[in-house]
């Protein structure tokens, strides 16, 4: 159903497993109900069984709505979007959005945005602790390697700006030349920030959200896509969502379906573009094993569009390496492939950069003896949900009275839905926007929509 290319699209039905997945095949709600027919009626139905929607339905039942009054439609196994697939970075923006994001939506607006990132940090870290979620979360610092002159100037002028502005940097430490390499152990680095992030186990998160609106008696349908929203016949305030399973009617609809928005919400279908990104797993050799593993998780970065994420997992020291969408050393026909929904398959042609720039970046790898079961584990992709102006879209839909939604994450979902879904929550209770505490540019208007479709915006990343 749908363009592939376009967020009016379902899921690809054939999705490939990212090592999350791989490594959390046991959780017993994977399958929930996956022949079971939907109920007719129930007052809340969240679509998109993500981060996003999870949290969303996790809020709602803290804040007193009956597990029984909510039900979550995924249209494949539980959590299978890019909650499942992704770099396992929780990692705010410290400053470098800052001039692109003045640009788009004015300074204040910009400090907003940075600031909600690292408030995003703090309640992950605090949510994992207060409810001691074995996700396999790891509070460090990250490095920020400018691995070009040209890309160093570019984070100095982005530094200063915010700086000026009045943006909080007491938590960003500096280093160059000789220090910025010992402190990194990145042999090319120009120069490095390093502030205060994480990484965690994605998939364990979603699936410990998920197991505890269950055990409060919210029912998960996966295999059940939400395929169309009709205004219910006798009583227009009511909508009817239709699934392959049945019709359910309900009085609010909560959308969290990142990259596949526009299928239930065509006016957005300019608005989300879906785009395929990719990631690696590497068993260390013996140069980032023991004492070797990476105590920081990293962005090593030539330039705006050519960068790597990279985390080492405390555990079984995995590493984790995330390749940026739009990396210029790529030929045409792959950067043109990422604007796709289906994540079915890697792409060889990144992968090998991945790897080939992982041993450049850090030679001490590549010296070492790789043995049969060491090096590059897994490639995997997920779909992305960019928007033009870079920030998600939370709120009511005015023009849908009952509908709400919380998507558009721009690939940095680990470090915005901790206070977007919460925010999306206290909406759906009849809360005023304030109350949620987000950057009003993140906010869901008509308005919104038609400032960008005048166009004229530029595009941040
Ligand atoms: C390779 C990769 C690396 C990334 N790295 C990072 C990172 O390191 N840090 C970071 O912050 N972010 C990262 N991201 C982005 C981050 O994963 C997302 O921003 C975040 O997971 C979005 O969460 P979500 O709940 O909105 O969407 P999703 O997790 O995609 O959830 C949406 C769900 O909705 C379901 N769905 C869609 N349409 C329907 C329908 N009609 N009916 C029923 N169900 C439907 C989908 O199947 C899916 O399960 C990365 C993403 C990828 C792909």
């Amino acid at each position: 159903m749908g363009d592939e290319k376009s967020s009016n699209s379902l899921p690809q039905q054939t999705p490939c497993l990212s090592y999350w997945q791989r490594t959390t095949r046991a959780f017993p709600h994977l399958f929930a109900n996956q022949s079971t027919q939907v109920p007719p009626r129930v007052k809340y139905v969240v679509i998109g069984s993500g981060l996003s929607g999870a949290l969303t339905t996790f809020e709602l039942i803290e804040a007193g709505v009956k597990g029984e009054d909510v039900i979550i439609l995924e249209a494949r196994e539980a959590a299978s979007g890019a909650s499942s697939r992704n770099a396992g970075h929780v990692r705010p923006d410290a400053f470098r959005g800052f001039n692109a994001y003045s640009k788009v939506h004015g300074p204040e607006q910009a400090l907003k945005i940075i600031a909600n990132e690292k408030l995003v940090l703090e309640k992950v870290d605090e949510f994992v602790r207060k409810h001691n979620v074995q996700c396999d979360f790891n509070l460090t610092s990250t490095f920020d390697v400018c691995m070009t002159p040209e890309f160093a100037k570019y984070e100095a002028e982005s530094f200063e700006a915010y700086k000026q502005a009045g943006g909080e940097t007491s938590h960003i430490k500096y280093y160059e030349g000789e220090e910025a390499r010992e402190k990194t152990r990145v042999h090319g680095a120009v120069a490095a920030y390093e502030w205060p992030a994480g990484s965690s186990h994605p998939a364990k998160l979603v699936q410990f959200l998920l197991q505890s609106v269950i055990e409060r008696g919210v029912q998960l349908f996966t295999f059940c896509p939400g395929t169309a929203i009709r205004e219910n016949e006798s009583e227009p305030k009511l909508w009817d969502v239709h699934t392959p399973r049945g019709t359910i009617t309900t009085e609010k609809i909560i959308h969290c379906t990142n990259a596949h928005a526009a299928l239930l919400i065509p006016q957005l279908e300019a608005y989300v573009q879906p785009n395929r990104a990719q990631a690696h797993s590497l068993v260390p050799n013996s140069a980032f094993g023991a004492e070797n593993v990476l105590q920081k998780t990293f962005s090593l970065r030539y330039s705006l569009y050519h960068f790597y994420s990279l985390i080492q997992r405390k555990g079984d020291g995995t590493l984790i390496l995330g390749v940026s969408r739009s990396n210029p050393t790529l030929s045409p026909e792959t950067l043109a492939s990422r604007f796709s929904t289906d994540d079915s398959h890697y792409n060889q042609e990144i992968a090998d950069d991945a790897l080939n720039s992982f041993k450049k970046i850090f030679p001490d790898y590549a010296s070492q003896e790789t043995a049969h079961g060491e090096g590059l584990d897994h490639s995997w992709t997920g779909i992305i949900a960019m928007t033009p102006d870079s920030v998600p879209f939370v709120g009511a839909i005015e023009s849908l009275p009952g509908q709400y939604i919380c998507a558009g994450f721009n690939g940095h979902g680990m470090a915005r839905i901790f206070t977007s879904a919460p925010g999306i929550a206290k909406l759906v209770l009849g809360h005023e926007w304030s109350t949620t505490g987000l950057p009003e540019c993140f906010q869901f208007s008509r308005k919104r929509l038609s400032r960008l479709a005048e166009g004229g915006l530029p595009s941040i990343w």
